[in-house]
């Protein structure tokens, strides 16, 4: 299918893909990359793509944005590599820790450093255990999250992750429960309101409670807009019937805002966009603009003391990556999180909201997609073999996947997630890229349905 000893060939005969078992439906293999501009990244044959997914939700501020470079070039001359361990650290992770609690939604709080968004979820888990053995609950240990809700994938956060694939690992952990998805469309009943939905969820969330035990329940940990789930915007009043519920109960609430934070939802964290104030907030993703990995939980008050009088007792926190608030990560968190705030990308959401959603809502009237769905710049169109009745295509004709691969020949990376078709741009998108990203998505589309529709 590629000529021997192509980028591509390599590509696939050497390294292993996540999530996919390329070859894909039209066994079209890699697409190797080499460089990027603004939005676009290019192949190694100079092929140009607009894209529609910035990377994996993260490459916020586009491909060459020359600030990030420049702060991690100057502190890998000034002091190239630290840890976070035994009450050392580097003084760009103190003045990363310093902004994120001023950016944050509380009034005082900690950060702990990871790698990425999975081990941030990972170390939260471990830190709702220590509390348990700490407060003398040690049979606190049950974690609460939704189906088709995404955490990653180290064991701990694939056992988080409501998605069905996990099983091939066998997980979820016994310790891991999963409740209704607030997808209204998809699974509120025949004339029920939305309202109705949203309470009927809270119901769930309180029986499973209930019948768990509320003194056997460590945490509840839910994304704002769920991401890989399907781009899956909260029902109506959703997060206040929820954490109503886990007030109840004493049951902290952990905002994943890997994807949400720092603006994808025209806000600067998704819980201010939702209005509600959460226990933790976990970062990862648009913390670095996507120029470093690095992942953040943030501790609200509550959550810092029950941690700091846990670590007394127990002489520490035994837990740390190596590059936990690693200084080149933190001095790019700090430049993206400056440009991201103060040099109008967040405004930028704000003002390209309508023009995605207009254009969004033009795609919707097709009469393959049932519906489309989303919140700032993250949105999701649901391809259906029958609009009025919701059905969905036949599995096996891969439509989303064809409608993913068509837009590739136009020159548009986007992301198929089930049956439905994932946009979410850079921030740093113009109005005409705007079009010419929806112009790429209608003509795949419109193939693709000439053809299964
Ligand atoms: N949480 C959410 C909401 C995510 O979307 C992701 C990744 O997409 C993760 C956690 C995992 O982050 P990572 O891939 O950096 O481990």
């Amino acid at each position: 299918k590629h000529a021997p000893n192509s980028w591509e060939a390599r590509a696939d005969e050497h390294s292993f893909y996540g999530f996919t078992d390329l070859p894909t439906i039209d066994d079209r293999g890699a697409i190797v990359l080499t460089h990027g501009n603004g939005p676009y990244v290019y192949d190694v044959h100079g092929r140009e793509y607009l894209d529609g997914n910035s990377g994996l939700w993260n490459m916020v501020a586009g491909f060459d944005h020359k600030g990030m470079a420049e702060a991690a070039k100057a502190q890998y001359d000034r002091f190239p590599g630290y840890h976070a361990f035994f009450g050392r650290m580097s003084d760009q992770t103190v003045m990363l820790s310093e902004k994120l609690i001023e950016v944050s939604p509380f009034e005082r709080g900690k950060v702990f450093y990871t790698n990425s968004g999975s081990e941030a979820n990972d170390t939260m888990v471990k830190m709702l255990w220590m509390l348990g053995w700490a407060e003398g609950t040690p049979q606190k240990r049950k974690i609460i999250t939704r189906i088709n809700g995404y955490h990653g994938v180290t064991a701990v956060a694939a056992s988080m992750t409501g998605k069905p694939y996990n099983h091939v690992f066998g997980l979820p952990f016994d310790e891991f429960i999963h409740v209704g998805c607030p997808h209204y469309w998809r699974f509120g009943h025949d004339g029920e309101t939305e309202a109705e939905f949203t309470a009927r969820l809270a119901q769930e969330l309180e029986d499973t409670i209930q019948k768990e035990g509320a003194d056997t329940i460590a945490g509840f940990f839910a994304e704002p807009v769920m991401g890989a789930g399907g781009v899956i915007p909260p029902s109506e009043g959703y997060f206040q019937a929820i954490q109503k519920v886990l007030k109840k109960h004493n049951i902290p609430l952990i905002s994943d805002e890997v994807i949400t934070g720092f603006g994808r939802t025209g806000e600067t964290w998704g819980c201010q966009t939702y209005d509600f104030v959460p226990d933790v907030i976990i970062s990862s993703k648009n913390l670095t603009a996507g120029y470093f990995p690095m992942g953040a939980v943030i501790l609200g008050p509550e959550m810092t003391d029950r941690m700091q009088a846990a670590s007394e007792k127990f002489d520490e926190f035994p837990h740390g990556f190596t590059a936990s608030g690693h200084p080149v990560g933190c001095a790019v968190a700090l430049k993206a999180i400056d440009v991201i705030m103060n040099e109008g990308l967040i405004d930028n959401v704000r003002t390209l909201t309508p023009l995605f959603e207009e254009g969004m809502a033009r795609i919707a009237e097709h009469k393959n997609i049932g519906e489309w769905r989303g919140k700032g710049l993250m949105g999701a169109l649901e391809a259906v073999a029958d609009k009025n009745t919701k059905e969905p295509f036949d599995g096996s004709l891969s439509v989303s996947e064809r409608i993913a691969n068509a837009c590739t020949d136009q020159g548009l990376i986007c992301r198929p997630l089930g049956q439905a078709i994932v946009l979410c741009p850079a921030f740093i998108l113009t109005p005409s890229q705007m079009d010419e990203m929806f112009g790429k998505l209608e003509k795949a589309l419109d193939g693709v349905f000439a053809e299964v529709g």
